[in-house]
């Protein structure tokens, strides 16, 4: 495509395309072929990618084998590679379609972070080089997920941080739309491989968004959406190969709501993980619990929770979590023999499902809890746990329960 100086500049778009839309050499090669397409129709690209398939959970597994708490510094040396792996392979497979194309890394895109290795914020976005290639008429590709710090570090943005990198770069550019990729076609209710009936969203806020992104409903990194919002970039969920609507993104009140129903609690969408475990703990402590807080923070490793809460009050104390069986065994082991030496009662249950369900309870916690003891009785459920999780309603029930209630449940929660 050549441009004429004189008239105005193509509307540049973000794409970013997450690593199961890039998981093989054919799927690049697809996603290389719908780009030139796009580019066709008069569009600058900037095209953002994830790591290839699980590379990324590869690459960390490499780094505990290695050492058990690999260095930040290092684990961003490594995380970081993931994508630079996809950016130039993309690139490669876009000038074989006959598409001149261009990888940078973060750091060369002028990505500016903190120095918080591993969970780095975006300071700033220079994105000169950026502007320099679409001005010459290629597709930029950048790899996602990373920037240089202000100490001149190779940083990584958290998992899921791709998205972020999009959204700062769209920011920047003054993008017409941040697009973020999938191998489904927009927000729903609930994942359709898993629940037949979920529905789609066309429209939904920043604000709805941030709430099913932080329930961790696994569509969107939640600090991606918060920039968007900060920024007022426009956003698009959609296909990666399909040409669904998707779910667009914006300020604007949604004009159509799957949620609402006549109850004060209105969810937006539900998340499903089939096995998981649970650890709780509590008791009255002379000092309120501030030992406990101390020794969970030394034994609880974020990522590898679903979900935490506490809550504090005089000398009582009460903590709980839920995530990966194995890492809560682990977990559990370590309180245990803190349990036997301090007091304190502890509990472990593993085999369980972990529904959350995304979206502020209107009327507090309670009337959601008791909306869902309603519903959960109704569809026959016989034990279950509820707990509160700020805007999250975690909902626990034996693992095997599960493919009876899912139905049910979400039919209940997101009435037609
Ligand atoms: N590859 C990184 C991860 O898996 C970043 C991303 O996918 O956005 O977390
Ligand atoms: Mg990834």
């Amino acid at each position: 495509m050549t441009v004429d100086s004189h008239s105005p500049a193509p509307p540049t778009l973000v794409r970013k395309y997450g690593g199961s839309s890039l998981a093989s050499v054919d799927r690049l090669r697809d996603v290389a072929r719908a780009l030139a397409a796009k580019r066709a129709q008069g569009h600058q690209l900037v095209v953002v990618v994830s790591a290839m398939g699980r590379t990324t959970d590869e690459l960390l597994r490499l780094a505990h084998q290695v050492a058990p708490q690999p260095p930040r510094r290092e684990l961003d040396m490594l995380l970081s590679v993931g994508e630079r792996i996809t950016m130039s392979l993309l690139s490669m497979a876009l000038i074989r379609e006959g598409c001149p194309a261009i990888s940078y890394t973060g750091s060369q895109v002028g990505i500016i972070t903190d120095t918080s290795h591993t969970d780095a914020r975006i300071i700033e976005v220079r994105a000169d080089r950026i502007r320099a290639s679409l001005k010459e008429g290629h597709v930029v590709v950048v790899a996602g997920f990373q920037g240089v710090s202000v100490d001149r570090e190779i940083t990584t943005l958290g998992r899921g941080g791709s998205d972020t990198t999009a959204v700062a770069l769209a920011a920047a550019l003054g993008a017409l739309r941040c697009e973020i990729l999938k191998d489904v076609d927009g927000v729903f209710t609930a994942d359709p491989h898993k629940v037949f009936a979920a529905r789609r969203y066309d429209h939904l806020s920043y604000e709805q968004m941030l709430e099913i992104a932080e329930a961790g409903c696994g569509v969107l990194h939640a600090r991606a959406v918060e920039y968007a919002q900060q920024h007022g970039v426009p956003l698009l969920i959609a296909s990666s190969f399909g040409d669904g609507p998707g779910t667009a993104i914006g300020p604007r009140a949604p004009t159509d709501d799957p949620g609402a129903q006549p109850c004060r609690w209105r969810p937006l969408a539900l998340d499903v993980r089939e096995d998981v475990a649970l650890c709780e703990l509590c008791g009255d402590f002379p000092d309120g619990g501030a030992a406990w807080s101390r020794r969970l923070a030394r034994a609880t490793a974020p990522e590898t929770l679903l979900a935490e809460w506490v809550e504090q009050g005089g000398r009582e104390f009460r903590w709980g979590a839920v995530g990966d069986p194995e890492a809560m065994g682990r977990i559990h082991a370590a309180l245990a023999a803190a349990v036997a030496a301090d007091g304190g009662q502890l509990r472990f249950l593993r085999g369980q499902a972990c529904v959350s369900v995304a979206g502020t309870p209107r009327g507090g916690g309670t009337a959601a809890r008791e909306a869902l003891a309603q519903i959960l009785e109704s569809c026959g459920a016989r034990e279950w746990l509820v707990r509160a999780d700020h805007a999250v309603i975690r909902l626990l029930m034996p693992s095997g329960d599960l493919p009876r209630l899912l139905a049910p449940l979400h039919a209940a929660l997101f009435p037609a």
